[in-house]
């Protein structure tokens, strides 16, 4: 079969609606319209059994119940509304929060501005393989935390962190524990109960449903955790997110986690079969490429790669008929290297030739083949006009070279 151009491999960024979660929301755009608040008449009550019936499978993918869920416009509200929730309504409890530092930037720049406000944040560094070192977390906690924040599973590089045993460590604690599932949901298992998670934020558009609408999980019990609103107005999903909601991208989002449910095993497995094989194929072609990130403790879907000589901004240009990311942060105009790469104690140069790879529900055997093929064609180009690569090939140590700017 003809692989058609150009190949969507950048699946942590987003994921295309499956036509599946496409045909559920049809009806919900002009047939059943309804307002899920109006308590008078037909049309609301269908549009909030829709609402209902997404929550429930919703909660279910992360054996919640359905009353735990809070919906939102996506998983940066999500992320807002727990940090900022918790902290305002627990301010006598303490100031202190805990996170790290290759966060998402909806949780680290959430930090950052309650910092200004007074609050103080311990943002823990990561060891080379992406994860914390529970002892740091434990030394971190002082009698004025009131919570801690950590992601399930890194966007850039796949890592996926020991969150069951940062629930025991928090709850031991007393201490209320936030947890950015966005890359992890519908990808491998969680579970709200087993990995002590009292907030969990969740997005439609990473897991195959519609971008815009999101969920926060808020815990009722054992602890139950009450939060202060930071949108107010009508009080709506029991005033912790006022706003009519968005039944169409919700009846999407529920119906995404519902086939995420049936189908995440065997989807795994599949994943992580094209992963190997894109990862071998690029890896056992190309010397001098490293992967970025715990292979141990990794999503199915994820490979980070860096290709030392060759600027990733180079190579994405180079395979322009492929879409990935590259470890250059598109964060600000000028190009920064990735700040979870940094975090990892990858070289500012190294970083800079790095790529995100994503497979995902719709990607082949074949693209796979492609991508891989293409990665390798462009690097070995890119490289055969590299200076340095030639040197490092005859042995010259580069760290040792110096550099002098040439005369005017
Ligand atoms: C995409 C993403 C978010 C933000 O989700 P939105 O729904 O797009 O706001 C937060 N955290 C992680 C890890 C993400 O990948």
């Amino acid at each position: 079969m003809a692989i058609k151009l150009p190949i969507y491999m950048d699946n942590h960024a987003t994921t295309p609606v499956d036509p599946r979660v496409v045909d559920a929301m049809l009806p919900y755009f002009s047939e059943k319209f309804g307002n899920a608040a109006s308590r008078n008449h037909e049309f609301g009550w269908k549009a909030e059994e829709a609402v209902e019936t997404a929550r429930g499978q919703i909660a279910k993918l992360i054996n919640a119940t359905p009353k735990e869920i809070v919906f939102t416009s996506g998983a940066t509200e999500s992320t807002n509304l727990a940090i900022k929730g918790v902290v305002e309504m627990y301010r006598e409890k303490g100031n202190h929060i805990i996170t790290q530092v290759t966060e998402h930037k909806a949780t680290l720049d959430t930090c950052k501005r309650l910092e200004k406000y007074g609050y103080e944040v311990t943002y823990l560094p990561v060891e080379k393989d992406g994860r914390i070192n529970l002892e740091d977390l434990r030394r971190a906690i002082t009698p004025k935390t009131i919570l801690i924040s950590l992601m399930y599973a890194n966007n850039e590089i796949g890592v996926v962190q020991p969150i069951e045993e940062i629930g025991k460590i928090a709850k031991e604690k007393g201490i209320f524990l936030h947890c950015d599932g966005v890359q992890a949901v519908g990808k491998i298992p969680v579970d709200v109960q087993k990995d002590g998670i009292d907030l969990l934020s969740i997005s439609a558009h990473k897991i195959y449903g519609p971008k815009g609408v999101g969920a926060l999980f808020v815990r009722r019990k054992n602890p139950r955790v009450q939060l202060s609103a930071i949108i107010d107005g009508g009080g709506h999903e029991r005033g912790m997110r006022s706003g009519t909601l968005n039944v169409t991208g919700i009846v999407g989002f529920g119906k995404a986690c519902e086939l995420c449910m049936n189908e995440m095993q065997a989807e795994g497995v599949r994943l992580r079969g094209l992963r190997e094989r894109l990862k071998d194929s690029i890896m056992s072609r190309l010397d001098e490429t490293f992967v970025n990130g715990s292979m141990e403790h990794r999503l199915p879907h994820n490979i980070n790669i860096s290709f030392a000589y060759v600027e990733g901004e180079s190579l994405l240009m180079g395979i322009n008929d492929v879409a990935v990311s590259s470890g250059s942060a598109c964060t600000s105009a000028t190009l920064e290297p990735s700040y979870v790469l940094k975090a990892l104690g990858v070289g500012e140069d190294l970083a800079h030739t790095s790529i995100r790879f994503g497979i995902g529900r719709f990607n082949t055997e074949e693209e796979v083949d492609y991508v891989a093929d293409r990665v390798v064609e462009t690097v070995t180009r890119l490289r055969e006009l590299s200076p340095l690569y030639e040197m490092a090939k005859e042995g010259v140590d580069l760290s040792k070279m110096k550099w002098v700017a040439a005369a005017e």
